[in-house]
């Protein structure tokens, strides 16, 4: 597929600036919901003790210390899957071992049943676009044929169908994207703490909410559906604003920036507002939170600039990235709370993915 691939010359900093998008998930009426709710007691009467032993015996992974690894059977019983696509499934016992609030039966459903498909992409869909998660049929469409980029879509949908379920399909899309990112990031890519090839602004609003309430209840939020974990932490501290109205305003700022439109200045001034007057109020005497903050906040201010993507790598380049882990527990040892700022180097920046 042809993209304009810039060469660089001159000493001059030439970006490929490619910021790609796995398509959101497909909207579910509810007819397709009961559907999936059908399917979702597969786990009942079954005896877990032999499946986890199952589960040991051809991954390798210690399984018997935790039941949601159950969910990894499934993969090893879905015959749509191929070795590799198996493979990727095994790889997420540390996710599922670091989030206590996943469904397993409804996770066994879909990781069971799951199918994935390499296909054209659909003709009028943008290039940016590597492929999606249809929830109603539980099946992945992967778009992009680029090696690097196949994998990390694989990773990505997978992810989506391991988490989705009737309870938690419709919270902001913004949340489901920044969070499965970050899981992308943290568990899975070289550099885990910069966004690089899609959704950089879900994934930096998505940070800044786990700074404002613990990463857990955002983790919780986005697995089990309950955006109330989320919003009755941020109205201890609200001050002028209302939780509800800035989850949505945030919601319809980064679903405008997806679908390309104009962001209305209104909407987009409140969310900023809202987050002024959350740590101003909460983190008045914590200089730390505050320098964290400023940081995301100036990430977030390019959002209204038409070339939103070349200004994120720009600001990335000077200002740096915060070497801060919110859900891997492997990568919080490494990097303990250490607020560090590191700096990119040319040669470190991989960039871009095509
Ligand atoms: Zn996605």
């Amino acid at each position: 597929m042809g993209r304009n691939n810039r060469s660089s010359g001159g000493g001059a900093k030439y970006f490929i600036i490619m910021m790609m998008i796995y398509a959101a998930l497909t909207h579910c009426s509810n007819e397709d919901i009961n559907l999936n709710r059908d399917k979702s007691n597969e786990l009942a009467g079954s005896n877990i003790e032999s499946m986890l032993e199952e589960v040991e015996q051809i991954t390798g992974i210690e399984a018997s210390n935790n039941d949601n690894l159950v969910i990894i059977h499934a993969a090893i019983n879905n015959s749509n899957l191929s070795d590799e696509e198996k493979a990727i499934v095994y790889s997420f016992a540390d996710i599922i071992n670091d989030n206590p609030y996943i469904d397993s039966n409804s996770a066994y459903g879909s990781i069971g049943n799951v199918d994935i498909f390499y296909v054209p992409r659909p003709d009028g869909t943008s290039e940016t676009i590597l492929g999606d998660f249809n929830f109603n049929k539980d099946i992945i469409n992967i778009y992009t044929e680029s090696d690097s980029l196949k994998r990390e879509t694989q990773i990505h949908e997978l992810l989506h169908c391991l988490f989705t379920n009737y309870r938690n399909v419709n919270i902001p899309v913004f949340l489901a994207e920044g969070v499965t990112e970050i899981l992308v990031n943290e568990y899975f890519t070289p550099n885990p703490f910069v966004e690089e090839s899609s959704y950089p602004y879900e994934v930096a609003l998505t940070k800044l909410l786990c700074e404002m309430v613990e990463p857990d209840r955002v983790l919780e939020a986005y697995t089990t559906g309950n955006m109330n974990v989320i919003k009755d932490e941020l109205r201890k501290y609200e001050g002028t604003g209302d939780a509800t109205t800035f989850i949505n305003a945030s919601d319809r700022v980064l679903e405008r920036l997806e679908s390309g439109r104009e962001i209305d200045p209104e909407t987009y001034n409140y969310m900023i507002n809202y987050l002024d007057t959350y740590f101003n109020n909460k983190y008045s005497d914590d200089n730390e939170k505050m320098e964290i903050y400023n940081y995301y906040r100036g990430m977030l201010a390019q959002i209204p600039s038409e070339d939103r993507y070349t200004e994120y790598w720009n600001y990335i380049y000077e200002n740096g990235y915060y070497e801060r882990a919110y859900f891997s527990s492997k990568l919080k040892l490494i990097y303990g709370n250490d607020s560090v700022r590191d700096n990119v180097s040319e040669e470190v920046n991989p960039v871009l993915k095509k």
